[in-house]
């Protein structure tokens, strides 16, 4: 390796994470020619779908809207099993996509990185992982994902168990035996939902200790049959173009519904939301009438439809009544797709703790006191959510352009251009990080990020430019759209971790793009019109006052 005060660099292009985004930044990378590099921190591919290995973690986005789509014969030749794959089928594939396009060489796993550094001589950056080892690259492409930090609920003594703890998003290898164990889980959002129908299937007692609970409605799975295989094969340029759209605000292939709630009679209405209940995952979002997210009494006559669902279904009127949510409307928290949610508090071996009447006291060596009383446990499961969005970026030692320490700058929340780069962070995206996705398919817009960095490296290859940074304008413009169009969003319960809410002395801040896929296509538009993307491939430094 040569001189690290010099200008050259171990890499061109230096990928964090192995997940969705990143096995896709790494392909368009090489593709494009660059020399590249991946490092994981986990043992193996997959990010999201390599960590949350729970018992029935699945996609409630639709399979073959959720996969890449950059290679026709790869669409084709992946037949996935279900509408809604499991995360088993979805490792395979995304270890598949790995070997297919030859990118396993260039990924080194186990190598958690520590330190990222813009070293303004070299215009590169020095990157370190906690195995020891250091790289220097002139691009860094952060995928290290929204959801990637796993959130433990502040309840005293969690050390103190000595049965099995795990959380959903950092879940083991090795199968769990649930057969015959006491299991508490604790939190209900998609998570806990998809966990409890399949624990409670085999273990002896499971209690769901919720503190909030959702609108949580049927997924509505069903085996991928031979002829929509065929139907996905013959139709993938449609497809690609349905899902790409920038005028498609939320990556799915939903049906919109076509009216307004008050375009239908009373009867007319309650026979849609039979409709509703039945289509598939998001559909209940996406298909729904266009006013649901904006008319508060449209939303709140499907929420008392989706209330009575919750009453037919459970026997007891007490915990069904506990099940329903009386903070939020439809739509407002994102809500769990799941089969058998409601069903299972039928079983015998299911209770339901609620959190709000009965609060934690404390975890001890045998399980979980709260102020009802005290249950043992043999396992504890924690599906308490993700230091969402800014997690993983604020521990990974960025320092940026002046000393701009990530950790502290974003103290009061994250401040960015686009959702994936930011001033002050030259040459360093972060595809799928907060302001990235709005409410939708997460890959579509990852997607739109990645591809749009691609281009961006090629273009600066193309007009010699080796630095890339959003001015001050770029950011604030972003920010101001970010903030003026947050209480418009469909998320816009602020007790979500959409908001950060969700762990403690974390600022309130929605970490969302509330303008959409539209939105971000139109931006990253506005910038491109020039070949120094406004500015951006300027060394921005170097002029006075920024
Ligand atoms: P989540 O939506 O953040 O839910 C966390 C749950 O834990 C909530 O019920 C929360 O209650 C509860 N909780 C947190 N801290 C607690 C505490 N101290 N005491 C008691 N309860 C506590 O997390 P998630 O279920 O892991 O889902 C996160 C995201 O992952 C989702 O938004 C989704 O994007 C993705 N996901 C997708 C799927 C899928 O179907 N493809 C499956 C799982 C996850 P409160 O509501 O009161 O805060």
């Amino acid at each position: 390796m040569t001189s690290k005060t010099d200008k050259d660099v171990d890499v061109e292009v230096l990928v964090i994470g192995a997940g969705v985004v990143g096995i896709y930044a790494l392909h368009r990378a090489i593709e494009a020619g660059f020399t590249a590099l991946t490092l994981e921190a986990g043992d193996d591919v997959g990010g999201v779908w390599y960590w949350n290995r729970y018992p029935a973690a699945r996609f409630d986005s639709e399979s073959y809207t959720y996969g890449y789509l950059f290679s026709k014969e790869l669409f084709a030749d992946w037949k996935w099993e279900e509408e809604f794959a499991t995360q088993p089928e979805i490792e395979r594939y995304l270890n598949h996509v790995v070997d297919r396009f030859d990118l396993r060489r260039h990924i080194r796993t186990g190598q958690r990185v520590v330190s990222a550094v813009w070293n303004e001589e070299a215009t590169s950056w020095d990157i370190a992982t906690a195995a020891g080892e250091t790289f220097r690259a002139r691009w860094v492409i952060s995928a290290t994902g929204g959801l990637s930090v796993p959130h433990y609920p502040e309840i005293d003594g969690l050390e103190d168990f000595r049965g099995e703890g795990h959380h959903t998003g950092a879940w083991p290898r090795e199968p769990l035996d649930f057969a015959g164990k006491r299991v508490a889980i604790i939190g209900n959002g998609p998570s806990g939902a998809q966990i409890l129908p399949v624990i409670s299937e085999i273990a002896a007692q499971v209690d769901l200790y919720q503190r909030t609970p959702t609108w949580t409605t049927p997924l509505n799975n069903a085996p991928l049959t031979d002829e929509k295989h065929a139907w996905l094969s013959e139709n993938f340029e449609q497809i690609v173009q349905t899902l790409t759209s920038p005028a498609n605000p939320t990556g799915f292939m939903h049906p919109p519904a076509g009216r307004f709630s008050t375009d239908d009679t009373p009867e007319e209405r309650q026979a849609f939301y039979e409709q509703i209940w039945k289509a598939p995952g998001f559909g209940k979002l996406t298909s729904n009438y266009y006013d649901m997210t904006t008319n508060r009494e449209a939303n709140l006559e499907f929420c008392a439809f989706l209330a009575n669902k919750v009453r037919s279904i459970v026997a007891d009127p007490v915990t069904a009544e506990r099940l329903i949510p009386t903070d939020h409307l439809f739509g407002a928290k994102r809500p769990p797709f799941i089969a058998d949610y409601y069903e299972s508090f039928n079983k015998p071996n299911v209770s339901l703790v609620s959190l709000r009447e009965t609060p934690f006291v404390r975890v001890d060596a045998t399980g979980i006191q709260t102020t009802e009383g005290h249950r043992d446990y043999d396992i504890i499961v924690y599906a308490t959510g993700f230091d969402f969005g800014t997690g993983a970026l604020t521990r990974m030692g960025v320092v940026g352009r002046d000393g701009l320490d990530l950790s502290t700058d974003w103290e009061d929340g994250p401040s960015d251009f686009a959702g994936f780069t930011a001033h002050r962070l030259p040459n360093f995206f972060f595809p799928g990080g907060p302001h990235g996705a709005g409410g939708g398919n997460y890959p579509r817009y990852s997607q739109d990020q990645v591809d749009w960095i691609a281009t961006t490296l090629i273009h600066a290859r193309e007009q010699g430019f080796d630095r890339f940074e959003p001015t001050a304008e770029h950011e604030a413009a972003w920010m101001t759209m970010v903030e003026t169009l947050a209480p418009l969003s469909i998320f816009s319960a602020e007790h979500s971790h959409y908001y950060g809410a969700n762990v403690q002395g974390k600022p309130r801040k929605f970490l969302l793009n509330p303008g959409g896929r539209p939105k971000l296509h139109e931006m990253l538009g506005e910038l491109t019109e020039t070949p120094d993307y406004g500015g951006a491939f300027a060394p921005v430094h170097e002029k006075a006052g920024v």
